[in-house]
Order: structure tokens, then sequence, then C-alpha cells
């Protein structure tokens, strides 16, 4: 049985006060030793402050990107080895906003993770379609380009989780279904499967992102390929991310 994944990606929100405050109020109502995995993504210049708090505890620390290089001549760029180096375990990569927003391509994203999962981080790979793709019928063949031109047998994927973010559901407020969800999943880890192999493909954690709140997290999570969630705006507010929390841990006693 897969074990539920459960991660909040801050993006560029958030005060030094505030952020300290967040990690405060997860931390407060969380239960002793979770049954699920936890992580936050905060902004780079949070990290170093925020790790003397989650270093070692139960919710894990990454970064929302990273550079795919060790040092160098890289202006505004922040290496593997730094976030390591200030107790960060993972690292986001390929979010949707780093690949529509900031224009990151698939030859970048295989590079950085590469690099990533050199220096010993966790990756949290993102894929997912725009919403003019999923209308013309392509949301199979974007998620196929997004899997084979990063992942592959150079990439090990021991510690890859993959986080299908449609790109339509993303800080929208319009979540994917379970059903919508849970196909997807399932393409994924089939052409995984096909990838690597069965058993690669059956130890993958694939967690589901885009509008993901207390309210709908148990159910979406309860679909059998939908391992954990990546969560933005509902990632802000402790109580709010504690109630998909305790989502992802019914989900996980239902599944057991
Ligand atoms: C995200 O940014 O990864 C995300 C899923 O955002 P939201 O939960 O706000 O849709």
């Amino acid at each position: 049985m897969r074990r539920k994944y459960v991660a909040g990606n801050w993006k560029m929100n958030l005060t030094l006060t505030e952020a300290r405050s967040l990690i405060e109020g997860i931390t407060a109502g969380l239960p002793a030793d979770p049954p699920i995995d936890l992580a936050v993504f905060p902004p780079f210049v949070y990290l170093a402050p925020l790790a003397a708090k989650l270093v070692g505890g139960a919710i894990r620390l990454g970064a929302q990107n990273c550079y795919c290089e060790p040092k160098g001549a890289f202006t505004g760029e922040v290496s593997p080895a730094m976030l390591i180096d200030i107790g960060c375990r993972s690292v986001i990569i390929g979010h949707s906003e780093r690949r529509h927003v900031i224009g990151e391509r698939d030859e970048l994203l295989k590079r950085k993770v590469l690099a990533a999962l050199g220096a010993g981080l966790e990756v949290i790979y993102c894929v997912g379609e725009k919403l003019d793709e999923r209308e013309a019928g392509q949301t199979e063949a974007v998620l196929d380009r997004q899997i084979h031109e990063v992942l592959g047998p150079d990439v090990a994927l021991d510690a890859v989780t993959i986080a299908y973010e449609p790109v339509w559901a993303i800080g929208t407020g319009r979540t994917a279904t379970p059903d919508q969800a849970q196909q997807a999943h399932a393409y994924i880890r089939q052409e995984i499967g096909k990838l690597y192999n069965s058993n690669v493909a059956a130890r993958l954690r694939i967690q589901y992102g885009g509008s993901v709140k207390a309210s709908n997290a148990r159910e979406l999570m309860q679909k059998p390929d939908v391992d954990g969630a990546l969560v933005g705006g509902a990632s802000l507010k402790a109580d709010e991310f504690l109630g998909i929390i305790q989502g992802a841990m019914k989900a996980q006693a239902d599944d057991a």
C-alpha cells in the first residue's frame, strides 16, 4: 500500500512572520506520529529560517525550484546542494507556473530532475494539461510528452513523486472530479509501467493538485491511483491544510 503524501506549495506568498505562524499552526494540529508523509514548500528566502523548526520533524522542508548546475555563474539561481545544505529534502520541478509563466521547457526540466536527484533531493515532478489541450482531447498526448521527455531509464524513480496538476484546475477553484483525476493518474501509472516496469509503476506515488480543499481531499484521495495532494492556496491557512491532512489520513485508513 502506498503511503499518502500531502504537500503545500506556498508559491510567492506570506511574510516571514506569517510563515512562522503557519508552521506553528500546522504543527500544533498534527497527531504525534502522522501516518502519512507531509511537506511544505516555502519561498527560497524563508527556507533557512524555517529549517530550524522543521528539520527532523514530521513535515519535510522543500523548495519550489532549483537550478541544474552545482555552482558557478548562474545569477539568481540556487543549486540542489545549497538546498541540501540548509536542510531541504525535497524540490518541486516542472510546476505549471514554471512551465507556462516562466517558460521552462522539458529539456531543462530533465536536467533539473537529474541534478536534484544526484544531489540527494526528493523530487515532486509536475505534469498536467492546459484547458484547451483537454478540450482538444490531447490530455494523454501532453502527459506522454511530459513523462517521456523528462523521465526514463536514466532517471531513478525511487525518490520521485509525480504530481498530476491539470492547469485549468490550479488556483481556479475548479477541481478535477475524482473520476477525472483517477483517469489521468491511471494513465500516468500505465505509462510509467511501460517506460520502467510494473513494480516501479506500482510503487510510484502520484499526487493530485488543483484546487484541493478540506472538503474534497478525502474523496479525491480515496481513488485507487491518487496517492496524495499538492496543495497551493489551501496550504496557506493552517486550518484548511490540516483539514486536507485529515482527509488524507482518512483516505489512507479507507485503503487499509
Ligand atoms: C499548485 O500550485 O500546485 C496548486 C495545486 O494550487 P491550488 O491548490 O491553489 O490550485
